[in-house]
């Protein structure tokens, strides 16, 4: 059978290393899934592929071992899936009865958040959800993914946009019995932004990361959180065979309404500036970046964009990371 490789990766399907044999990728935005959608990847799995599924790495499921011939066949089982999981939270496409209409930007992940962990300070997968709708479908190879704090077990660091949940954490002194288990915490987990002086708690806000581990370690409530949530963006991290580097902080104590106006304006970016010979035409932003500098790629993703009072943006980015070529210290 003559495929057209180009469309059928587009399409999120995969070619793979055996000849006549594709893969089905499956979005899971914010990689909270129903279980009554495990039928559906079970009966693929076991009717076209070899009766495996795999997790993907960005969260997302892909059935292997299945013959191109039955791509539009599955494309048709899967547009419910598509139309419930996309459509329906407003992602827009047109045909879901097409499969997917774009592989670019992959699935957005998200650490399990504030559905379960004690330490998350936002839902991750809800706004996971809303990022879909601005980020997808897309061209561009674009990975984002969202941490519910600063533990970053998502591995935010390493994406081209890395979504941090921070909390303004508010002190009330006279609930403070000056225990100094807040103090004690922050210094010997977090930055050490807490002290005590005169038996209230002095809090040095420029080494504050909005973690909020002080609230939770308070006997009284004397720390309590700001209901509104709160973001630290880092940009530019990624793996790859090249530059492998974490990403830098470039926004702190943003709110939801920004990212998604900082993520339209990504794609601007992207599009005036990609190398346009890039293989697959797939750049890593990040290297776009190295091309354009920091400063230009601050005043397209901030164009239009009135950051909240509290907002804190990156004067530089500093980037290490190392080169293959450069960086080989082995002996
Ligand atoms: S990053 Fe934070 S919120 Fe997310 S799972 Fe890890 S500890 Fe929990
Ligand atoms: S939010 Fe985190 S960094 Fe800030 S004071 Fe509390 S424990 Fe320390
Ligand atoms: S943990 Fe609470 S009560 Fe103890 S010092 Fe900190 S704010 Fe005060």
């Amino acid at each position: 059978m003559s495929i057209n490789t180009k469309k059928v990766k587009k399409n999120a399907w995969r070619i793979t290393k055996k000849r006549g044999k594709t893969a089905l990728r499956i979005r899971v935005p914010g990689g909270h899934l129903n279980v009554k959608h495990f039928d559906l990847l079970k009966e693929i799995a076991n009717r076209y592929g070899n009766g495996t599924v795999h997790i993907t790495s960005r969260q997302g499921f892909e059935i292997p071992q299945i013959d191109f011939e039955n791509m539009q066949e599955i494309n048709n089982i899967i547009a419910p899936y598509i139309t419930e999981i996309e459509v329906l939270h407003g992602v827009e496409i047109d045909t879901p009865l097409e499969g997917y209409p774009a592989a670019g930007t992959r699935n957005i992940s998200a650490c399990i958040g504030n559905r379960v962990c004690p330490f998350a300070n936002y839902d991750t997968t809800a706004f996971a959800y809303e990022i879909e709708k601005t980020a997808f479908p897309n061209d561009y190879h674009v990975k984002i993914a969202l941490t519910g704090c600063p533990n970053d077990c998502i591995k935010a660091h390493l994406q081209d946009i890395g979504i941090i949940g921070q909390v303004d954490r508010q002190y009330d002194e006279y609930r403070c019995i000056s225990c100094n288990a807040c103090v004690k915490n922050c210094k010997r987990r977090v930055t050490g932004a807490l002290s005590m002086v005169n038996y209230k708690i002095k809090l040095d806000k420029t080494r504050c990361i909005g973690c909020g581990e002080c609230i939770m370690k308070c006997p009284t409530n004397a720390w309590h959180r700001n209901p509104q949530n709160f973001f630290r963006v880092v940009v530019m991290g990624r793996t790859g065979k090249k530059n492998p580097r974490l990403a830098a902080t470039f926004l702190e104590w943003v709110d939801k309404e920004t990212i998604i106006k900082v993520i339209k304006n990504l794609y601007i970016y992207i599009d005036k500036f990609i190398d346009k010979d890039s293989p697959d035409g797939k750049e890593h932003v990040g290297y776009i970046v190295d091309r354009t500098g920091y400063q230009v790629f601050k005043e397209y993703v901030l164009k239009d964009i009135t950051l909240p009072p509290q907002a804190k943006v990156a004067d530089k980015l500093e980037f290490s990371g190392y080169y293959y070529e450069k960086n080989n210290l082995m002996s």
